[in-house]
C-alpha cells in the first residue's frame, strides 16, 4: 500500500517516555506522507493540546488519544488501553489519570530503592531532569541504568531489573480493565486493546476468550497491525476482532530515538496501517 493511505494510531512524545516534542513528532508524521496519526501518551493527555495545533499547521489529521495501563491480573503479560477521540478537558478522565499518575510516582522511587539494594543507585532527580516534566517510565531508568554503565544497553535493563518479575520490578497499574474501559467511554472516547502480543496469552483460545470478555465488558476496537506482530498474529487479531465486531486498528508504538529500531508509520520497516481504520473508529463512534 502506497503510504498515502497509511496511519500510525500509536505514538509517544515527552508528555510520557517518548523523545519528540509533539510538535515535532507531528511535523514528522506529516514529512512520512501519513494520513493521520495519533498521539497516545502513556496515562497523560498532556501533549494533546500541541499537537493538534501541530496538526492544523502541518495538514494532517491528529487523532487525540491516550494509552493507559491496566491491572488485567494476567500471569506474565501487561495489558494497555488506548482511548482514541477522547475530550482531553474530561474531568472523570483526568480524575482517573491523576490516581494513576500518582501510582507511577510511588512506583519510580520503589524501583530506585530495589535497584539501590542492588548497588546501583540512580536519583530521582536524574529521572526528573531526563523526563523533562513528562511522566517518568521505566524506559526512563533503563536509560539512566545504561548512562552509569549498570547495564550494556536498555534491553539489558529490560531482561535483568526492569520487566515484569524481574528483580527491581515493581507494578504499577491499579484500573481494571473494566474501569479503563468506563473511563474511555466517559470522556467521549473509543476504547481499544493495545499490543495483544504484549498479553503474553498461552495459546489463540486463551487469548480470544479474553478478547470476548473485553467485548462482553464494551471494548471497541483491538490493535491488529503493530511493529511487533508478525503477519500470521495479525491475521488471528484481525478475526477475532471481526468475530466481537472490535475495529481494528494498528500502529507503530513510536518512541524517537528511545527505540530507534521503530519508525513513525512504518514500524520495523513494513507497517502500514490502512487509514481504513480511522474511518472505522469514526463510523464505531458515531454509532455511539
Ligand atoms: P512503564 O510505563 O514504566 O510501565 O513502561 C512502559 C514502557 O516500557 C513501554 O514504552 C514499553 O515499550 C517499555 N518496555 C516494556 N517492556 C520492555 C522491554 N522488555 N524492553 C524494552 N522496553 C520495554
Ligand atoms: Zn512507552
Ligand atoms: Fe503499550
Ligand atoms: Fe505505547
Amino acid at each position: 500500500m502506497d503510504a498515502i493511505g497509511c496511519c500510525d494510531l500509536h505514538t509517544h512524545t515527552t508528555a510520557s517516555d517518548g523523545s519528540d516534542r509533539p510538535e515535532d513528532l507531528i511535523r514528522l508524521a506529516a514529512a512520512a506522507g501519513l494520513k493521520a496519526v495519533a498521539i497516545t501518551d502513556h496515562d497523560t493527555v498532556s501533549g494533546l493540546d500541541s499537537a493538534i495545533e501541530a496538526g492544523h499547521k502541518a495538514g494532517i489529521e491528529v487523532l487525540p488519544g491516550v494509552e493507559l495501563s491496566v491491572n488485567a491480573n494476567i500471569a506474565k503479560g501487561d495489558m494497555h488501553m488506548l482511548g482514541y477521540y477522547i475530550d482531553a478537558d474530561s474531568a472523570s478522565l483526568n480524575e482517573v489519570l491523576e490516581r494513576v499518575q500518582a501510582a507511577r510516582a510511588k512506583r519510580n522511587p520503589l524501583i530506585l530503592e530495589r535497584l539501590a539494594q542492588m548497588g546501583k543507585p540512580l536519583s530521582l532527580k536524574e529521572l526528573e531532569d531526563m523526563s523533562g516534566g513528562g511522566q517518568i517510565g521505566r524506559p526512563h531508568i533503563a536509560k539512566a541504568m545504561v548512562r552509569h554503565g549498570y547495564v550494556g544497553s536498555t534491553g539489558e535493563a529490560f531482561a535483568r531489573f526492569l520487566k515484569k518479575g524481574a528483580s527491581a520490578y515493581v507494578p504499577k497499574s491499579i484500573l481494571s480493565p473494566k474501569e479503563a474501559v468506563d473511563a474511555i467511554h466517559a470522556a467521549g472516547g473509543l476504547a481499544v486493546l493495545a499490543h495483544p502480543i504484549s498479553l503474553a496469552c498461552e495459546d489463540e483460545a486463551g487469548f480470544d476468550a479474553l478478547v470476548g470478555r473485553l467485548a462482553s465488558k464494551g471494548l471497541d476496537g483491538m490493535e491488529c497491525y503493530y511493529s511487533e506482530h508478525s503477519l500470521d498474529f495479525t491475521k488471528t487479531c484481525l478475526a477475532i476482532a471481526s468475530k466481537y465486531g472490535l475495529v481494528a486498528t494498528g500502529g507503530s508504538d513510536y518512541h524517537g530515538s528511545a527505540k530507534p529500531q521503530i519508525a513513525i508509520g512504518r514500524g520495523r520497516g513494513g507497517l502500514c496501517v490502512p487509514y481504513d481504520c480511522v474511518e472505522a473508529l469514526k463510523a464505531r463512534l458515531k454509532r455511539l
